[in-house]
């Protein structure tokens, strides 16, 4: 389990982490879900005292991280992957690791295998891809057999295999009991990885619930709907209430309205349907409208208002339900 209690960040006037108090119980894998600049890393390097909090109070498994005796067996992090020794084997890399925990030769083996690192484990780590990097630095968080997993954006890097991968095994991870806490500014990718969510922005709790009621709670429900009757149509549904967007001469999308309404009320009235379809908006969209007023900086202009060239999107993807990687994984 990991604990945060208003866990408050300042660095000089900029407010990083504000009062954050959450929950990660085992079991599922949770979302650590906000724009870049939201403050989920600083918030993990809290958890995993490599920052002291301005305010509040960070625990995992009951413990401070500094008074867990034997930290690698209890919480295994990716943080920075490339904060590895570049001359070093990945092997090399592992086997020093493990070493300092006390953790066999044979544990180096079996994680390298785990994420795949087998043929390339003899190779200097300072020649691996991205996509490679981040699999060296689960199999560093895997090293311990750990029962929490802390992961900052481990997805990052990894082409559409390697996503796949990494997401059935955090869900394992989860299903065998453990607490995966990973963070991702991907709306998508956590809506097809989480079991629950955890959303911040500006350092602020969003929300935090299970998947299913954050994608229940944010994306608008509509109806497509086409009927030859369409004109008429339009003005039973919003003589009830509908709101209606035509959609040409045949089509329209309703929305504050049910399709099983939609349904009856053409019925009632005699109104041929040819497609009555309940569809939900993008995932992607309602997030960025949710974490609008929280992502640091607005395109096009910078903290002091003055313009600046575009940043990079906030919130990337494509569509819902797909994960779209970042960026390819050389070999
Ligand atoms: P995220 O991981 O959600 O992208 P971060 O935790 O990296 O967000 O950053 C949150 C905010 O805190 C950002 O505005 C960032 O610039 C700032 N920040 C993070 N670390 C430091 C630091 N060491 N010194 C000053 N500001 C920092």
């Amino acid at each position: 389990m990991i604990e945060a209690e208003h866990l408050t960040k300042r660095y000089g006037d900029k407010t990083a982490v504000d009062d954050l108090s959450f929950t990660v119980v085992p079991g599922r894998v949770t979302g650590f879900l906000g724009p870049n600049g939201a403050g989920k890393s600083t918030t993990m390097r809290l958890l995993l005292g490599l920052d002291r909090p301005t305010r509040g109070d960070a625990r995992i498994a009951g413990r401070h991280y500094r008074d867990l005796p034997a930290p690698m067996r209890v919480v295994g992090a990716l943080l920075e992957a490339r904060a590895v020794h570049t001359g070093r084997s990945a092997y090399n890399h592992l086997l020093c690791l493990a070493q300092t925990q006390g953790i066999g030769r044979r544990r180096v083996d079996e994680v390298a295998d785990l994420v795949g690192l087998t043929d390339v484990a003899r190779k200097r780590a300072g020649g691996f891809s991205l996509g490679m990097g981040q699999r060296l630095g689960i199999a560093a968080a895997l090293l311990g057999d750990p029962s929490v997993l802390i992961l900052d954006e481990p997805v990052n890097g990894l082409d559409p295999e390697g996503i796949v991968w990494i997401r059935t095994l955090m869900q394992r991870l989860a299903a065998q009991g453990r607490t995966v806490f990973v963070s991702s500014h991907l709306m998508n990718e956590m809506a097809v990885t989480a079991d629950h969510l955890i959303v911040i922005g500006r350092g602020r709790l969003i929300a935090d619930c299970s998947t299913e009621e954050f994608i229940e709670r944010s994306t608008e429900k509509m109806v497509i709907v086409r009927s030859p009757d369409a004109a008429r149509l339009a003005d039973v549904l919003a003589a009830e209430g509908a709101k209606i967007t035509p959609d040409g001469d045949t089509a329209l999308t309703v929305t504050h309205m049910e399709a099983p309404r939609v349904g009856e009320l053409a019925a009632a009235e005699r109104i041929v349907l040819h497609e009555l379809t309940p569809r939900r908006g993008s995932l992607e969209a309602a997030f960025m409208e949710l974490t609008r007023d929280s992502v640091e900086y607005g395109a096009g202009t910078g903290p002091d208002g003055t313009a600046v060239p575009p940043p990079a999107p906030a919130v990337d993807g494509a569509s819902d339900g797909a994960a779209p990687a970042e960026q390819g994984e050389n070999r």
